[in-house]
């Protein structure tokens, strides 16, 4: 199986550190505001690795943070007159659920920043020991002089890096590239105790204090989006190394492509910026991940409204397949597979396989899919389905979607107070008890299901 080491810049043969054992850790959003596309899609990249080692037998650990403070966090809790900490409670609920409508499976462990302030300030202390720190008026800065692999990680020289908006400009600083470590408090700020005086961490160390607490000094996989790579990544790497020693920290490195509106960047100033929920309005969050899935996690996606359309009628052939396969399935001639039918769908798996093993190539798997519902199609309107084979291939499919998970629509299936609310009403409805009847409506909705009446009965559906 090969992967893209971001590190290496090489494409190159995946070798677990244990055997059958692999550890990701993803860096997760700052939480100070609904997410958007480039998170989705940093998101489902990773969910979908994850998914496929499982796949291939492989026990794996995943780990994603959100981080819980920082400036972005100070800023919008003061804007709106809450604490820190009650925003991160108000908005990590909505991540949760904006990711797992895109089917991304809830990670094995999901810190919080503020959780492990003791293990980063232990990794500031081990720097400090070393020699790697340095301390000014405002905080705690590493040193990027003591480790003279600096800027090789992003691939670039020290002379050469650009003071861009993400480097903090500092009176002091013995090098514009220093970084924060710890930052000391400001009036009306939260802060935690350390060695060096209340503050709190930079952002920096949350991820290697986090990923070192719960995957160890080394693990397999580190991933992100495209733009954590400087100066968040090359800094973790700097303080990590420098903490743990030269073989420590991620084995490996993996980043998503950035996601462009209509052939420009996306962001706030130029409107065209889009959330999840604003997306979510309109399409089906499974068509948002199908649209993800059909270009490399590498490359840039060049979002449009017209590729979100063609992701929804690509998914809506996929869906009209598999209902059609379980109607074959109930209703076709008992009876053996007509020749040939095994060895296509043993093809196809290999397929599936051979892509997905080439650096995770979702299109290419795409691509398997829809050859193996053409195969499917062409079997049913030449009537040579039998029961068993329109199982295995449903089977083929169930296999391809616990990567995908796009292919099968989820089964509806709610709470039992949910369901016995449902049957109140219903009574409440017959009887004509009407202002009873909108009550229990209304609590639904409160519980995030929205009822319909129709002609032929109440269906509902999450909102
Ligand atoms: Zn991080």
């Amino acid at each position: 199986m090969k992967i893209q080491d971001t590190k290496t810049g090489k494409l190159i043969e995946f070798e677990s550190l244990k055997e059958g054992e692999v550890g990701m850790y993803v860096c997760g959003p700052t939480v100070y505001d609904l997410g958007h596309l480039g998170h989705g899609r940093s998101a489902v990249c990773f969910d979908l690795m994850r998914r496929y080692f499982i796949y291939k037998g492989y026990k794996v650990k995943f780990v994603s943070n959100y981080t819980d403070i920082d400036d972005k966090m100070i800023n919008r809790a003061k804007e709106e007159g809450i604490s820190v900490e009650e925003l991160a409670a108000k908005i990590i609920p909505e991540y949760v659920r904006d990711y797992e409508a895109l089917g991304i499976l809830a990670p094995d462990i999901s810190p919080k920043a503020t959780d492990s302030i003791a293990e980063m300030v232990e990794v500031i202390e081990k720097l400090e020991k070393k020699g790697h720190t340095y301390v000014l008026d405002d905080g705690v800065y590493f040193d990027v002089k003591t480790y003279k692999e600096y800027g090789e990680f992003s691939g670039q020289k020290l002379e050469d890096l650009k003071v861009g908006a993400r480097v903090e400009v500092k009176e002091g600083k013995r090098n514009p590239y220093d970084f924060v470590l710890w930052k000391f408090k400001k009036e009306g700020e939260p802060a935690w105790a350390s060695p060096w005086g209340e503050g709190r961490p930079g952002w920096h160390i949350e991820c290697s204090a986090m990923s070192l607490r719960y995957l160890g000094e080394k693990f397999d996989i580190h991933g992100g989006g495209l733009d954590l790579v400087f100066p968040h990544h090359e800094c973790e790497v700097a303080q990590s190394l420098c903490a743990f020693g030269q073989d420590a920290f991620a084995k490996y490195w993996m980043h998503n492509g950035f996601i462009n509106i209509d052939n420009e960047k996306m962001s706030k100033s130029l409107g065209n910026f889009f959330t999840l929920r604003n997306v979510f309005e309109k399409y089906d969050p499974k068509v948002v991940r199908f649209m993800f899935l059909q270009t490399h996690y590498r490359n840039p996606i060049n979002f449009s409204f017209d590729l979100l359309d063609q992701s929804k009628a690509g998914l809506i052939r996929v869906r009209d397949c598999i209902r059609n396969l379980k109607f074959e399935a109930e209703n076709s001639a008992e009876g053996e597979d007509y020749s040939g039918i095994q060895e296509k769908l043993a093809g196809l798996k290999s397929d599936f396989e051979n892509v997905m093993d080439n650096d995770f190539d979702t299109s290419g798997a795409l691509g398997a899919v829809f050859d193996l519902i053409t195969f499917a199609n062409t079997l049913i309107q030449t009537k040579k389905l039998t029961k068993k084979s329109a199982n295995d291939i449903l089977s083929l499919f169930a296999d391809f979607d616990k990567v995908l998970s796009v292919i099968f629509e989820e089964e509806k299936d709610v709470d039992d107070d949910v369901k016995a609310l449902m049957k109140q009403r219903e009574e409440a409805r017959k009887s004509k008890d009407f202002a009873m009847s909108d009550k229990i409506r209304d609590e639904l909705k409160e519980k995030g299901i929205e009822l319909e009446d129709t002609a032929s009965g109440t269906v509902w559906k999450r909102v």
